[in-house]
């Protein structure tokens, strides 16, 4: 780019990379946490029922308040507490909208998942990084005396944590939440899978945030959605930086069907694979140099003796894609795979003992 247009950009973006993946098409992707199974039939002939009589021609609601009334009763929360939002990932940008700018910070806890940072740094926030212990756990020492010393605006949780799936006790995070002067988001993008929530401490503390989303456990993540949980007095700062309709009307009823068919049609699901990331887990511990770490969600990294990229291409080779986290702080040595369906998980085993030393 022309040097004079290129100023014309924040130096901070020009020096970032976008948050994108390799195109791959293969028969078995386990490189982004979805659901290995397709959404459920019944799921869709409701929607599609519900969809066809409404108006296409009109705008949606300026607020959802059907959707994050049903939102409210599944989860427990207060429905003006609730933000729907195009993805969780909107959701995120959302809050960092409205409170990082140049002098204000938010500190993270690494390996996490690379948006929080890619979307602070963009608004001239500042990006404080805590590390993760040597087992992945959250360093919750070293995160209550950042906290002291830095006074961050948002501190970010994500519990159970991608890439590594490890998972926040409660007790700890209550501790990060007493310290804490502003936000504490805790992203529960995978909760459904740790069979947990801290949404019982919403009740509590009047600065904790929860993100959830529909692209996991939910099986909708082609429809982008997402939600936020906290105080009504957060709830109405942090829709300012939404745009109007920012969901779809699709995609809200989508969404609502799911909720009522959940645990009929989803948990069902979810629990086929709770069953296999343990299976998996302990076929993988049996392989000769490969170190799979206890995950509390529908993935898990693997430590490799061998280049984590010679996994990927080999695994590629036999028409899988995982995730190669090599990349991530602390992970040089690791690749991610996200738990299929029982046939899939056969074919990723396989594919790992033909590699096996
Ligand atoms: N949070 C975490 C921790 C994630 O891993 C992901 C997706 N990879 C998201 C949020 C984004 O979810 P959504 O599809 O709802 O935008």
């Amino acid at each position: 780019m022309r040097d004079d247009l290129k100023s014309v950009f924040k130096s901070e973006v020009t020096a970032l990379r976008a948050y994108s993946l390799e195109p791959h098409e293969t028969s078995i992707k386990i490189n982004q946490n979805e659901n290995p199974w397709e959404t459920p039939k019944q799921i869709k002939d409701e929607t599609l029922r519900q969809f066809e009589n409404y108006k296409w021609s009109r705008y949606p609601p300026f607020i959802s308040s059907d959707l994050e009334g049903r939102l409210a009763q599944f989860a427990g929360w207060t429905p003006d507490g609730v933000l729907a939002g195009n993805g969780s990932n909107e959701l995120i940008q959302a809050l960092l909208m409205v409170t990082m700018s140049a002098g204000k910070s938010v500190l993270i806890s690494e390996p996490t998942f690379t948006l929080y940072r890619q979307i602070a740094t963009i608004l001239g926030g500042e990006v404080q990084s805590v590390r993760m212990t040597t087992d992945f756990r959250f360093d919750t020492e070293a995160i209550v005396d950042r906290i002291k010393r830095d006074d961050p605006q948002v501190v970010i949780v994500c519990s159970p944590n991608n890439p590594t799936g490890t998972r926040i006790p409660d007790s700890d995070l209550r501790r990060i939440l007493d310290a804490a002067s502003g936000l504490v988001v805790v992203d529960e993008a995978y909760h459904e899978f740790s069979e947990q929530t801290v949404v019982p401490l919403l009740r509590d503390f009047d600065n904790l945030v929860v993100l959830r989303t529909f692209s996991k456990a939910m099986a909708l993540a082609a429809l982008r959605v997402g939600y936020l949980l906290s105080a009504p007095d957060c709830v109405v700062e942090i829709r300012k930086a939404l745009l109007p309709y920012n969901l779809n009307l699709f995609s809200q009823t989508a969404a609502r069907v799911a909720l009522d068919s959940y645990a009929t049609e989803l948990r069902p699901l979810v629990n086929n694979i709770l069953s296999e990331r343990q299976r998996v887990f302990n076929e993988i511990d049996q392989l000769n140099g490969f170190y799979p770490v206890v995950s509390t969600a529908n993935f898990m990294i693997v430590r490799s003796e061998l280049d984590p990229r010679v996994v990927f291409e080999h695994l590629l080779s036999r028409d899988i894609l995982i995730r190669d986290v090599s990349r991530y702080p602390m992970l040089e040595k690791y690749f991610r795979i996200s738990v299929g369906t029982p046939m899939e998980n056969d074919l990723l085993l396989q594919g790992l003992r033909e590699l096996a030393s």
